[in-house]
């Protein structure tokens, strides 16, 4: 299958059309060298950068971007930055690993945040803690393991029943759910922004450059875009499920898509019951609804998947509107100011792809979900290797993306799964 160079989406994102204008930074043009490309402006392409700089001071270094900063998917999320290990499925033999990554996320976390309060980027980053929370049975059963693994790794967490969560987040749709403190909210198109915008001046950025080939050079690499091309030693692939496109491993990666959908700002009695405070909740189940408000009172949600293609997103806007109707029916008809499409790289057990794939070729993909502190952790540790720097075990800690099947075989799975699975949790989607 010929894969995909670079992302492009059927609407805009939302976060990002509510941030100021900014300056674009120009398109690669022409022939250059340089010391080390960094394909993607995201979490992975940022902190790969911000490493490199910091240890190779002297050296040249490009960012290539293939759309504006804030339109592309790193914008598009729904900005929840775990402190912890995202490990609903987590088994208690892992639980050893897993505080190890608890202690990554922490140290990553706290670096995000001095990085934003030092450059004093206006992201609404906010300490909430995050909720979880189940309607069905089998919700609920999710829920558990969860409060298990939480309890056994000795993290501070808080039950509630369903009228205390209600009086938090102003539904009483679920049974039941768990605050846990260990969560940031960001607005994220404003975080990626902000962190192009005071990147050192030592890193060239050009925005609107998709990389469409990258080709050996005798034992550099050129990296070619619509407009230019770029001579280098090294070249770190940080464009998430993209990557398969200029050598990352297709059998261990894949392209799904989610969708979010943020309201109008709600009225006064709706916004002072659902969203005075700044929440954010996480589903129990894996297919389940993300919810959140926003600081200036709306309500997101974020559901659906697709593989590999963006879903029709009229069809899609329907789903959303549904599913958060369903939770504040007083909202009834919902009116989503904005709803779009974003894309995220999976692996099939979680684990990143990550390391040099050839000489002088490097990847980081397969965040699943979770990339702003992951991708910032792994963009740095990436970078740090690429110049023989002694590095965290990348695969004791994360484990091995392991083998998928090909198509048609994947599709048909990953089609399977998702419907049993909804049809199961259907409360929860
Ligand atoms: C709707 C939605 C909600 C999500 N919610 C959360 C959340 O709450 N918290 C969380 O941590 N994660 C969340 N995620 C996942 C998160 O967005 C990703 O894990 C994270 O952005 C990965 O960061 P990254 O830098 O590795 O890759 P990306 O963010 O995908 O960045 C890759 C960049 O590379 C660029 N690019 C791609 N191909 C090329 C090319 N050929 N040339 C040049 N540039 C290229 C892209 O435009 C993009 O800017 C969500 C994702 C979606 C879609």
């Amino acid at each position: 299958m010929t894969q995909t160079t670079h992302p492009s989406h059927q609407r805009s994102c939302g976060w990002n059309a509510w941030l100021p204008e900014r300056k674009v930074r120009p398109a690669l043009s022409g022939r250059s060298e340089v010391d080390v490309v960094i394909i993607g402006a995201g979490y992975t392409g940022f902190a790969a950068a911000t490493a490199w700089r910091q240890a190779r001071p002297e050296d040249r270094i490009k960012i290539l971007e293939a759309d504006r900063v804030g339109e592309g998917s790193p914008g598009r999320n729904s900005g929840f930055m775990l402190e912890i290990a995202l490990a609903n499925d987590a088994r208690p033999q892992e639980l050893e690993r897993m505080g190890k990554l608890n202690a990554v996320s922490r140290r990553t976390m706290a670096l995000l945040r001095e990085r934003v309060e030092r450059l004093g980027i206006d992201c609404q980053l906010k300490h909430s803690g995050t909720y979880r929370a189940a309607k069905s049975a089998v919700g609920q059963r999710a829920l558990k393991q969860y409060e298990s693994f939480l309890e056994a790794a000795g993290l501070s967490y808080q039950t509630l029943n369903g009228d205390q969560l209600a009086e938090r987040i102003g539904t009483n749709y679920y049974a039941q759910g768990i605050y846990s403190p260990d969560c940031y909210l960001v607005q994220p198109a404003a975080l990626i922004v902000g962190l192009a915008d005071s990147m050192d001046a030592g890193i060239e950025l050009h925005e609107n450059s998709p990389a469409i080939q990258i080709v050996p050079d005798g034992r550099r690499w050129r990296v070619i875009t619509p407009e230019g091309e770029v001579v280098t030693g090294r070249v770190i692939l940080a464009n998430n499920a993209f990557s398969r496109a200029f050598g990352a491993d297709p059998s261990r990666l894949t392209a799904i898509y989610t969708y979010a959908a943020i309201t109008e700002p709600l009225a006064e009695p709706e916004r002072q019951r659902i969203a005075a405070a700044t929440w954010g909740l996480l589903p129990a189940h894996r297919l389940g609804c993300t919810l959140r408000t926003t600081a200036d009172g709306r309500l997101m949600i974020r559901s659906r998947y697709s593989y590999e293609r963006e879903a029709d997103n009229a069809r899609i806007e329907n789903q959303l509107k549904a599913s958060l109707e369903a939770r504040y029916p007083e909202l009834t008809p919902v009116r989503f100011d904005k709803v779009w499409g974003g894309t995220t790289g999976l692996t099939y057990n979680g684990a990143p792809l990550w390391g040099e794939i050839q000489p002088g070729l490097y990847v980081s993909a397969g965040c699943n979900g979770g990339g702003i502190v992951k991708g910032t952790f792994l963009g740095d540790a990436l970078a740090r290797h690429a110049l023989g720097q002694p590095v965290e075990d990348i695969a004791s800690l994360f484990g091995k993306a392991s083998w998928m099947p090909p198509d048609p075989i994947r599709r048909f799975g990953f089609y399977l799964t998702s419907e049993v699975e909804r049809r199961k949790a259907k409360h929860e989607t």
